[in-house]
């Protein structure tokens, strides 16, 4: 029997890895080892792509972990988790269904009394503030409203656990705020069976406003850094000292983790042989950041930024990550700042920045790296798949499709790499060698 001091749910020494279509295998997650206790909020904080998903669907039971093993109530997990309720980022809902319909769907298969699930129905529509759209179809909602059809499909389950996944990231500022409101007080008021909740977020200030514990995940392969207990009371007053600290504090971790002050210690011989990926940001993002940083003076704070332009933080540390690997800025703490390149880089015509990109994405070990694989095929071209089994030799743990997207729009810019859709073949770009 489980007690009040009793995980609903554990992972011990949990890793998981995916077999990609080349073959090859991806260490996604490692070594996590957690507990959600009754009564509890955990969230997952963690930049995209460092395995919060791929958590979340071994806690649903939806997965099976690769290494170690989750538990229900002290018993091994051993296919869907009877006791979670999920709602996703986006609620796939079926358009020729209406809300009512779309709402009592997982119930339909319980065979339940007809009356039973009208009665369940109604109450999760209130619960979620529906009333008076219970006929509406998908297309006439609103993206909000949509994930409160969401919401309601997961509390009509009437399950202790209720796990999210990034449910307010794809809503507009307003829309995110009430709904994530609605979340915490359905959870706190006890009007539901949700006894615990699972949020997965890569937003700091939802992570510090809805959890009693937060865990904030590394990345490649993406691993436990740091847990906090957040013992604020609820409901959570943003502008309060005590919050602001928090929030501090979870920025801190999560800069040293994305922009680390103090690299690991590589021994010097092999430090001119690491290859770092390069992160995932848009390019033209990347550079509206530099320009931006540069009309203030050059330098910036990240979180401070992140804000003024509503974006995500862990974005934008990305962008400043990017930008860093580039020469174009430095990041000592928090702050952002252009290097002279970076000035030089804002204040130059497109084709000046072109050819500085150009010498800059050269330098990158990776660029090295393809550019001589590259050099080695006969027609200077090699299929997309040859890339990628490639990459992933030369950078294990990160997801080489990925890995290769961003190159090539950055080889594309900086005129070092090309792709032809229509053949997949990835191309040297020796069209006009800059000099
Ligand atoms: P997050 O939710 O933090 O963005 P995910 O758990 O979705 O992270 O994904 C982690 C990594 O695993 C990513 O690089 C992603 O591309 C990869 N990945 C996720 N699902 C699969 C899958 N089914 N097969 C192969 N790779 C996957
Ligand atoms: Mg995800």
């Amino acid at each position: 029997m489980a007690t009040q001091n009793s995980p609903l749910l554990e992972l011990k020494d949990v890793g998981h890895s995916y077999v990609l279509d080349s073959g090859q295998k991806l260490k996604v997650i490692q070594d996590i080892s957690l507990s959600l206790m009754p009564h509890e909020s955990l969230v997952v904080l963690g930049p995209s792509g460092s395995g919060k998903s791929t958590l979340l669907r071994i806690l649903a039971g939806l997965i099976e972990p690769t290494q170690g093993d989750a538990y229900l109530r002290g018993k091994p997990l051993e296919s869907t988790n009877p006791e979670v309720a999920m709602v996703f980022q986006h609620s796939a809902l079926l358009p020729w269904f209406n809300v009512q319909e779309n709402i009592s769907m997982g119930l339909r298969s319980q065979r339940l009394p007809e009356s039973e699930v009208r009665e369940r129905v109604k109450r999760a529509i209130d619960l979620v503030g529906l009333e008076g759209f219970e006929e509406a179809y998908p297309r006439e909602l609103s993206g909000g409203m949509k994930q409160r059809v969401g919401l309601a499909r997961a509390i009509v389950m009437e399950r202790p656990i209720l796990c999210l996944d990034e449910p307010f990231s794809a809503l507009d500022v307003l829309a995110a705020e009430g709904l994530r409101k609605e979340v915490l007080n359905l959870w706190l008021s006890r009007k539901t069976s949700i006894e615990s909740l699972v949020l997965i977020t890569h937003n700091i200030i939802e992570a510090a406003s809805i959890g009693s514990r937060i865990l904030v995940l590394g990345s490649s392969p993406g691993q436990i850094k740091i847990s906090f207990k957040n013992d604020l009371p609820y409901p959570r007053d943003e502008r309060s000292a005590a919050f602001k600290s928090l929030v501090d504090d979870i920025h801190d971790v999560i800069t040293e983790a994305i922009i680390p002050d103090t690299p690991e210690w590589v021994p010097p011989a092999l430090s001119a042989n690491i290859t770092e990926a390069v992160p995932p940001v848009p390019l033209n993002e990347m550079i509206g950041l530099l320009e931006i940083i540069s009309g203030q003076g050059g330098k910036a704070e990240a979180f401070t930024l992140a804000q003024k332009l509503m974006k995500d933080s862990v974005q934008i540390l990305l962008m400043a990550k990017a930008a860093e690997l580039l020469d174009l800025v430095d990041t000592p703490k928090n702050a952002i700042i252009l290097t002279d390149m970076g000035r030089r880089f804002v204040a130059s015509d497109i084709n000046g920045r072109k050819k500085m990109f150009h010498e800059q994405l050269r330098h990158l070990k990776v660029t090295k790296l393809l550019e001589r694989l590259l050099e080695s095929q006969e027609e200077l071209t090699l299929s997309w798949d040859d890339c990628i089994q490639s990459i992933q030799e030369w950078l294990p743990n990160e997801n080489p499709e990925q890995v290769l997207d961003t190159l090539i729009t950055w080889g594309r810019y900086g005129e070092v790499f090309g792709y032809n859709d229509d053949t997949k073949m990835v191309y040297l770009d020796r069209g006009q060698e800059v000099s």
